[in-house]
């Protein structure tokens, strides 16, 4: 059975969604999709990068869209593995475990590892947002497509926009 290394931030959690909420109820201005494209999330939301460190913001992000149905098959066909570089952010460990609990209750403890760094991460594909976890990855490598990676040159990862997209390749 292969093995995936699935990513949580804006892969399962819709992250910019979260900061879009937070910056909205803060600041007043809605902050746009096509208005972040491009932008790292510290410049779509500027004075925003403190959010993250609020109490809930883990926990109350908002499920990408399709996530919860293909993550649920890829479960069953794979040797599937919840993989979030959450150590830095020490608040966020019970967070994402609850909010896993709540939304992904399918998968079990043994497969969530919150690690500091993915360069240990040994699996056949790995399904992220961020280059820098996916340039130093051996095997497959899906890159799910986020505001702030959209217009970067994906290279030889595989760029996929929606959960359907997993779906076709991997099921
Ligand atoms: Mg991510």
């Amino acid at each position: 059975m292969k093995k995936i290394a699935l990513d949580m931030d804006g892969v399962l959690a819709d992250e910019f969604g979260q900061f879009s909420q937070f910056y909205e109820k803060e600041k007043g201005i809605r902050i746009t999709i096509e208005e972040a494209r491009g932008k790292r999330l510290s410049e779509a939301f500027p004075g925003a990068a403190n959010y993250i460190q609020s109490p809930g913001f883990f926990r109350t992000a908002p499920v990408i869209t399709g996530s919860r149905e293909v993550v649920e098959k890829l479960y069953r066909a794979y040797d599937l593995f919840i993989v979030s570089a959450a150590v830095e952010y020490p608040h966020s460990l019970t967070e994402k475990l609850e909010w896993l609990k709540e939304h992904f209750p399918f998968i079990a403890w043994q497969k969530i590892v919150f690690c500091g760094s993915k360069n240990i991460i040994g699996a056949d594909i790995m399904i992220d947002d961020n280059f820098k976890n996916l340039d130093p990855f051996a095997g497959q490598t899906i890159l799910f497509n986020q505001p702030h990676n959209h217009f970067a040159d994906a290279g030889r990862h595989h760029r996929v926009t929606h959960w359907h997209e997993i779906e076709s390749l991997l099921l």
